[in-house]
């Protein structure tokens, strides 16, 4: 007995794959919950106003019935968040023709009506706000038209204006509440939301110059690298990196060392085309990934990028800053760590060769086997 309570428990609250955000969760569990107990309710009225009543009705036993089928559809369909609204809507639907129904037969007959108060709580937090505050509007229409018609005839004659008014303004009332509630829960994870992407930024950015960092470079890499295998379009890569930095921050400081970093980036990522991405590797090493482009051409981006560095006048630095390019392109069996270490030999050499220069490799012409 007690394992059957834990089971339906932890099926309760069992997370959906299609489901990726709090407040989705939140609703599947409550869907899930509000569903059961729903078809649950409808099915056993449906029985009492067909098998038990002195009086039945044979509608109300149609309308139970038919929800309380409509309801374990949805319950048993519950796969995408798609289907957690379907579902909601169907949920919620059913229980409206319920209520509105025991509302035109209970007559507040022993307080019945307290259970009205259900209905707003249930509907604005399985279903979307906007379409809770639809669903519950509709209901408080309907009980007050009702519970209007009930003046002076309801509880033999005790239902009164006052009776009347109590029961629809505290209807109102859950309903106000239960929709402030929802849109607070809304603007909250908005909020949550906004500073979860604020520290995706920073977790993928560097630090210091506000290019992409290594983390961001390495995911960039491996999809361009699926796709590269995938669909057989070439690729190519450069690392470059400043030379004789040291002896900027030997002459000039630490700090303008840092700047000339920061100025360097921003030049860089204004001159590369929007399909390309520039990083920082490390320390004053650079990369660029350059999509869709063969190793020429890959050979003309390094070169121009080049010669704008080299001819741009950096502030703070009396000489002017160059760097040096190593370019590789992605080739069918080669890993990506291969082709990150044949840019880095290419960069090896142009640094040999006497820097401020782009080598390539594996072309005779550029001196890279
Ligand atoms: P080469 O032309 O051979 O590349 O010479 P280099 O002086 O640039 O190379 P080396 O590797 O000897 O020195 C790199 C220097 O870059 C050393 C390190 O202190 C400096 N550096 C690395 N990261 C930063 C940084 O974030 N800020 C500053 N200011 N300096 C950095
Ligand atoms: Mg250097
Ligand atoms: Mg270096």
């Amino acid at each position: 007995m007690f394992s059957f309570i834990k089971d339906y428990y932890q099926h309760l609250l069992a997370p959906n794959e299609a489901i990726n955000d709090s407040k989705e969760y939140r609703r599947l569990i409550l869907v899930r919950f509000i569903l059961g107990v729903t078809a649950s309710l409808l099915l056993f009225f449906s029985f009492i106003h067909t098998f038990v009543l002195v009086e039945p009705s044979k509608v109300v036993a149609l309308i139970d019935f038919l929800g309380a089928l409509a309801t374990a559809f949805a319950l048993i369909n519950l796969k995408t968040v798609q289907k957690i609204d379907q579902a909601a809507f169907i949920g919620t639907t059913s229980l409206l023709l319920f209520f509105i129904s025991f509302v035109y037969l209970n007559q507040n007959d022993s307080f019945g009506l307290i259970w009205t108060i259900f209905f707003p709580i249930i509907a604005l937090t399985i279903n979307t706000t906007h379409r809770g505050l639809i669903f519950s509007l509709l209901f408080l229409i309907a009980t007050s038209v009702i519970s209007f018609q009930g003046i002076g005839e309801w509880q033999n004659g005790i239902w009164d204006l006052k009776s009347f008014l109590r029961l629809n303004v505290a209807l109102s009332m859950i309903i106000l509440i239960m929709y402030i509630h929802e849109v607070a829960m809304d603007k909250a994870q908005k909020y949550e939301q906004d500073s979860l992407s604020v520290l995706e930024e920073l977790s993928l950015n560097d630090a210091l110059t506000g290019i992409a960092n290594r983390r961001r470079i390495n995911n960039l890499l491996d999809n361009e690298y699926e796709r590269a295998q995938r669909y057989q379009t070439p690729f190519s890569i450069v690392l470059f990196d400043i030379d004789h930095f040291k002896k900027i921050n030997d002459t000039y400081g630490h700090l303008v060392g840092d700047n000339t970093l920061k100025k360097l980036s921003k030049l860089v990522n204004e001159t590369i085309r929007k399909t390309e991405i520039v990083g920082r590797w490390g320390g004053e090493e650079f990369i660029l990934i350059l999509p869709e482009t063969n190793i020429n051409s890959g050979f003309l981006v390094a070169e121009k990028i080049r010669k704008i560095i080299s001819k741009t006048k950096f502030k703070d630095l009396r000489d002017s800053l160059t760097c040096s390019f190593g370019v590789s392109e992605y080739q069918q069996g080669f890993s990506l760590d291969e082709l990150i270490e044949q840019a880095d030999q290419a960069l090896y050499k142009a640094k040999e060769n006497g820097r401020n220069m782009v080598t390539v490799y594996g072309h005779k012409e550029y001196n890279v086997e």
